[in-house]
């Protein structure tokens, strides 16, 4: 079976969040399970080429779009086993050649002729099955669609707070398609994630909870009258991580590596060899980002994309009351508007005198590697989380989340108290309401244990490190999705 991903960001070499791990990961995974796949994205100037094995052109071929042709590249590499296409265009308007992947004013035309472009190559690659990822790929569906193909579709929604919003001129440039009414957003706009639920054989969600959550009349996204319309045809599976990015055993940027298997399998018998493991890692990161070196005080840490959906205001509360609480946090954070940038600024200058927090502001993967290896625990408070990774990334190095019960953290984190789930499920500490309040007492919780009750949260690391977040068993649900007739 051959199974082609579209998309708009691909770990190592072109990520910005979750999404990245998504398409690097699910595919590998695919690909160890015997399916032929290749991720399909465009050839930006930003890619880091150094994540790239084997990289070579494969061809020219045409385009049209807003009526005129355009001439494009088709690159080949590989990351590991995964096949990668690479499209690189030469236009007028540099499309891909804007020194970002995402934030220009004129992104709905950059992707909608990247599909333009990826529908030119199914021919060529001659796909059973197409994956689209979020609106950047939506609008293949319905030419998909319109063309009667027998090419199995399917879409995947990673976050309905972008949902590709255009003009119904800017869509025409397309050429190939007419807009309809169904996913029309007033009389001159239309919603590309919409086109993409509507046509697509198939819709998923990053986890089972927000699947539900979509459907739900009260959600704030808008679909649920459509998602409810697919009936069978739309389920959520929780996203995982890929093992080999995230390996404690192999980690090119920590200090003191682990293999996880070795570590859960004597746990009992030796807890302190993991905790001076943890202890070696977090002297580095404290030593790095020139914190007091201290293993005894508490250590907190996010990593995010300081956008309002990840709790903003909940995020400067947390690392507030950590330090009034006697611990310490780190904060990497990325894509902050201006206005967030200089919030998280003046906060950083109130705080430097306590020499107790580090915060810093841009894409970093080695400090991000660290992060997660040498902090005892890692907050998420988000009001809204499709999925979420970095819980599941902090696990695999022993990190404890605290996280706000929603979503895919609510299908992954389980509290230590959560009488519904057995003692050996329980994987870390959650709160409900998105207040001050909740996350101080979830923060309590969590010092308290830390502080007084080793063993407590000895068993909890141990869950924590074997909770099962690879790609295995969710690979598999997408497999037997590519398998049904639509
Ligand atoms: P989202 O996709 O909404 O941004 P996820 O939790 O699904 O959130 O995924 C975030 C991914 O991006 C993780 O791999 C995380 O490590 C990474 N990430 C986020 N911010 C940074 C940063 N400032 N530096 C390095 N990696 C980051």
């Amino acid at each position: 079976m051959k199974v082609l991903h579209l998309a708009a960001e691909l770990a190592p070499i072109a990520k910005i969040g979750g999404l990245a791990d998504v398409t690097l990961g699910l595919p590998l995974e695919l690909g160890k399970k015997g399916l032929d796949t290749c991720v399909l994205i465009p050839k930006y100037d930003v890619i880091d080429k150094k994540g790239l094995k084997g990289l070579k052109k494969l061809s020219s071929f045409k385009v049209l779009f807003d009526n005129q042709w355009h001439k494009n590249t088709l690159w080949q590499a590989h990351i590991g086993s995964l096949k990668v296409w690479l499209i690189e265009e030469h236009t007028q308007k540099r499309y891909f050649r804007r020194k970002a992947i995402y934030g220009c004013s004129d992104d709905m035309e950059r992707f909608l002729y990247f599909c333009a472009c990826s529908y030119a190559l199914f021919e060529r690659y001659k796909p059973d099955v197409v994956h689209m990822h979020d609106w950047h790929t939506a609008a293949i569906a319905p030419m998909l669609s319109f063309a009667k193909s027998p090419i199995q579709t399917i879409f995947t929604i990673h976050n309905p707070a972008y949902q590709g919003i255009c003009t119904k001129a800017l869509f025409k440039k397309l050429n190939t398609l007419k807009s309809t009414k169904e996913w029309s957003c007033g009389l001159t706009k239309i919603n590309l994630l919409k086109a993409g639920i509507i046509y697509s054989d198939f819709v998923t969600t990053v986890s089972p909870r927000f699947a539900r959550d979509m459907l739900s009349k009260k959600s704030t996204w808008g679909l649920f009258a459509l998602l409810k319309k697919k009936g069978a045809h739309y389920s959520g599976i929780l996203n995982g991580i890929d093992y080999h990015t995230w390996d404690p055993e192999k980690d090119p940027y920590i200090k003191a590596r682990f293999n996880v298997g070795k570590i859960t399998r004597i746990f009992g018998r030796a807890k302190t060899a993991f905790a001076k493991i943890k202890q070696k890692n977090k002297l580095d990161l404290q030593k790095t980002l020139h914190l007091e070196s201290n293993a005894k005080v508490p250590l907190i840490a996010c990593i995010t994309r300081l956008v309002e959906q990840k709790g903003l205001g909940l995020i400067e509360h947390a690392i507030e009351y950590t330090l009034k609480k006697g611990g310490q946090f780190v904060l990497l954070g990325s894509r902050a508007s201006k206005e967030t940038e200089r919030d998280f600024e003046e906060l950083k200058k109130q705080l430097k005198p306590t020499n107790r927090a580090h915060l810093q502001f841009h894409h970093n993967e080695e400090i991000a590697h660290k992060i997660f290896a040498g902090s005892d625990m890692f907050i998420i408070p988000s009001l809204f989380e499709p999925c979420g990774i970095t819980q599941m990334i902090a696990m695999r190095f022993g990190t404890i989340p605290i996280v706000r019960n929603t979503g895919g953290l609510a299908d992954s984190v389980f509290d230590l108290k959560d009488s519904s789930k057995k003692p050996s499920k329980r994987n870390g500490f959650t709160f409900s309401k998105p207040t001050k309040a909740s996350i101080e007492e979830a923060i309590d919780r969590a010092l308290l244990c830390w502080e007084k009750r080793p063993t407590e949260w000895g068993r909890l690391v141990n869950n924590a490190l074997k909770a099962p977040y690879d790609w295995e068993k969710s690979a598999e649900d997408y497999y037997k999705i590519y398998k049904k007739k639509p």
